[in-house]
C-alpha cells in the first residue's frame, strides 16, 4: 500500500500514519474540514463587507491574477457577474502557456469586456529562474508540501507583480483564483504586507540571484519609492474558496465564456505546460506529487472521486516533460 486508501496521499507524504485499514490521519481529523467551514463563512461576510465599502470609488476595484486556468476565469467571471467589481486582469506570459489557453484568455476577456495586460518576462532570466528552482533549495522544505518549486517561484513573481500593479494604480484588491487544499483557509482572505512578504523568501532570492543575475531583482521585489507611497496594502482574496464546486461545475459555468479544455497540458493543469516539468521534478525528489495535498482535500470535501483524482496525478506525459526540459536547457538536446 503506497496510498492512503481513502485520499491519494503517498506514504512518502510528510507527516503522513495509515491506520490497520489504510486511512491516514488526515482523513481520520475530520475537525479539518469543521474548522474550515467556520472560516470560510467568516470570510464571506467580511469580503462581502470589504468589496461594498470600496467599490467604485477607485479606477479598479480589483486586479485579477488570470492565468487562464479554470480556477481563475470562473474568479474573473464571479468578480464581474457576482460581485459586480471593474476588473483589471493580468497574465504572466511564462513561455509556457498553452496556446490553447491563450484562446480562452483572449475569448474570456473579451466576453466579459474587462481590461488585461500581459507580461512576459525575459526567456533567459526566467528559464534559469526555473532550471534553479530545480535544482537548488531555494524554498524551505515545508513550503513545498502543496507546490513545487517551480510553480512556487512563477506565483511570486505573480504575487509580486501584482502587488507593484495594485500600489502603482491605488486597485484595493487582488483576486487570485486558489482553491483550499492548493492554500490554508486562513489565505482565503489576508492583507499583503510587502516587508514580511521579502523577509519570508530572502534565502530564496538570494539563491535565485547567485544563478539568475540581478534581474531577478525585477521580477520579485518592489521599489522603496513605491513601498512608500501608501500604507495602504490592497488585500488577497480568493474567490473561489468560498464556492464548493466540482471540476465539472466550474467548468460548465465557464463554457458560455467560450472556455475551452487545451489537450496539451497535464491531468493537473488547465493552461500551462511547465507544471508537467515541475511536477516530474518534485515527484522523483520528495516522492509524492505537489497536487496531492489538494487532490486530497476535494475527496474529503466530495468535490472529487478517488478515481478522479489518481487519473489526474497519473496523468504526466512523458513527452511534455522532455520538451520542457531540453527547451530550459535543464535536458540535453
Ligand atoms: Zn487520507
Amino acid at each position: 500500500m503506497d496510498r492512503c486508501s481513502n485520499c491519494v496521499l503517498s506514504t512518502s507524504f510528510p507527516g503522513l500514519e495509515l491506520d490497520e485499514n489504510g486511512v491516514c490521519n488526515f482523513c481520520r481529523d475530520e475537525s479539518i474540514v469543521t474548522t474550515e467551514q467556520k472560516i470560510i463563512d467568516e470570510s464571506a461576510v467580511q469580503v462581502q463587507q470589504l468589496i461594498e465599502g470600496t467599490k467604485g470609488k477607485n479606477e479598479y476595484d480589483a486586479l485579477v491574477c488570470y492565468s487562464g486556468g479554470k480556477d481563475s476565469t470562473y474568479t474573473l467571471m464571479a468578480a464581474v457577474e457576482k460581485y459586480g467589481m471593474k476588473i483589471l486582469s493580468f497574465t504572466l506570459d511564462n513561455g509556457y502557456i498553452s496556446p490553447k489557453a491563450f484562446e480562452n484568455i483572449n475569448k474570456v476577456v473579451e466576453t466579459l469586456g474587462v481590461d488585461h495586460f500581459t507580461f512576459k518576462p525575459s526567456k533567459t532570466v526566467f528559464n534559469k529562474m526555473i532550471t534553479t528552482s530545480a535544482t537548488e533549495p531555494v524554498y524551505a522544505k515545508s513550503s513545498l508540501r502543496r507546490i513545487s518549486s517551480g510553480c512556487n517561484t512563477c506565483i511570486s513573481i505573480v504575487n509580486n507583480l501584482a502587488l507593484k500593479t495594485a500600489l502603482e494604480k491605488n486597485i484595493p484588491f487582488i483576486l487570485a483564483g486558489f482553491t483550499l487544499g492548493q492554500i490554508p483557509a486562513n489565505s482565503i482572505i489576508y492583507r499583503n504586507n510587502y516587508p514580511f512578504f521579502l523577509d519570508s523568501r530572502k534565502r530564496g532570492l538570494e539563491i535565485l540571484k547567485t544563478k539568475a543575475g540581478n534581474a531577478v531583482n525585477n521580477y520579485l521585489t518592489i521599489s522603496e519609492e513605491l513601498q512608500k507611497k501608501t500604507v495602504e496594502y490592497p488585500y488577497v482574496i480568493n474567490l473561489l474558496c468560498m464556492e464548493s464546486l466540482t471540476e465539472n461545475q466550474i467548468i460548465e459555468a465557464i463554457t458560455p465564456l467560450g472556455w475551452e479544455r487545451p489537450g496539451d497540458v497535464d491531468g493537473c493543469s488547465s493552461n500551462c505546460r511547465l507544471n508537467t516539468f515541475n511536477n516530474i521534478i518534485h515527484q522523483k525528489k520528495f516522492g509524492y506529487s505537489p497536487y496531492e495535498l489538494e487532490l486530497s482535500h476535494l475527496i474529503r470535501k466530495n468535490q472529487l472521486t478517488r478515481e478522479e483524482a489518481l487519473e489526474k496525478l497519473l496523468d504526466q506525459p512523458r513527452e511534455i516533460y522532455e520538451s520542457i526540459g531540453k527547451e530550459l536547457g535543464y535536458l540535453d538536446n
